[in-house]
């Protein structure tokens, strides 16, 4: 008897645990490091192609059959997710996408990480207000803080993230979260704190998460936030969560997908430690060791020791 071949899957990986969506099925529409900024704090290294300029960088008809072949078997799962290495809301198609996933697949529930520089255009805002929800990240209202910590394109300042995050808030009616990643000796000084608290209780998200860096960074300088700064911080806020991590364990166990193809594309797209990739996998710890010796060997991933531990990274970063 024939068996039918996998589906290659180049646009979609996982599904992952996901500290805050659950089981989460990830959809990059984006080539790899193609966005409108190129934060220092960047788990996928630097921005290598940086736009504001809209565009069908991946065939619409590529990333929905890819969608159709993984849901086709109707795995279950917590979110869809629009994130990746590079920005979504720069996908031209984002919006015939989610209609799709909402029209084909009404079952599933689709949740959006953007960066929140796109929101001044009302064309896109448009088209993503079908998500069930957004996670928006905004690091700093200083224009001076905004471009040292995200580095935007010429085009871009503050002030334009800011009114496109209140356009969109006042259009979206869904769950709206903000993400504000705390970078040591930057945006972590009670002035700046205040700023964000201040435009937070205008524009009042259903959450407000603090994030730090967890795995290494573009740049080698970028440190994580201590836990006593987060727990300052949280405290002079309102509504407040500090990004923590969760019991991967009993979703990750959903899991069939392939380990070595799961490692490969978990760390595509963003370094790991062992213990990461365990619960990426739902493999054991001899089978994980096992493939990244392998990997180890044929010189397709790297190892490097940072403050939270050794990670693993992808040694070429092919889209
Ligand atoms: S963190 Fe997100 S917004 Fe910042 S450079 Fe990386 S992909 Fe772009």
């Amino acid at each position: 008897m024939k068996s039918t071949p996998k589906p290659e899957y180049n646009h979609i990986f996982g599904p992952v645990p996901s500290r805050r969506l659950g089981f989460s099925l990830g959809v990059d529409l984006m080539p790899h490091k193609t966005c409108s900024l190129d934060c220092v704090y960047c788990e996928c290294g630097k921005t290598t192609h940086l736009t504001i300029k809209p565009d069908e960088y991946t065939p619409v008809d590529r990333i929905k059959h890819e969608l159709n072949s993984f849901l086709a078997s109707n795995p279950r799962l917590d979110y869809i997710t629009f994130s990746g290495s590079g920005e979504p809301t720069l996908h031209s198609g984002i919006g015939e996408i989610i209609s799709y996933i909402k029209s084909d697949f009404p079952d599933y529930k689709v949740a959006l990480l953007a960066n929140s520089t796109l929101f001044y255009s009302a064309e896109i805002r448009k088209k993503i207000l079908d998500a069930d929800l957004i996670i928006a990240s905004f690091d700093a209202v200083s224009e001076e803080l905004f471009r040292a910590i995200n580095r935007p394109h010429p085009g871009l300042d503050s002030k334009t993230i800011v009114d496109g995050i209140i356009a969109l808030k006042n259009e979206y009616s869904n769950k709206f979260w903000i993400e504000v990643f705390i970078v040591p000796g930057f945006n972590d000084n009670m002035d700046e704190i205040t700023l964000i608290q201040n435009f937070m209780n205008s524009i009042k998200p259903n959450q407000i998460h603090l994030n730090t860096l967890d795995r290494p960074g573009t740049e080698k300088w970028v440190e994580p936030a201590s836990e006593n700064v987060l727990k300052k911080i949280h405290a002079c806020m309102h509504n407040v969560k500090i990004v923590q991590n969760i019991d991967y364990s009993a979703s990750a166990k959903r899991s069939s997908v392939d380990i070595l193809k799961s490692i490969l594309t978990t760390l595509k797209r963003r370094p790991c430690t062992v213990e990461d990739l365990l619960k990426s996998t739902g493999a054991d710890l001899n089978r994980v060791n096992q493939y990244l010796d392998i990997l180890l060997k044929d010189g397709e991933v790297n190892r490097e020791k940072m403050p939270r531990g050794i990670f693993y990274t992808i040694h070429s970063k092919t889209p």
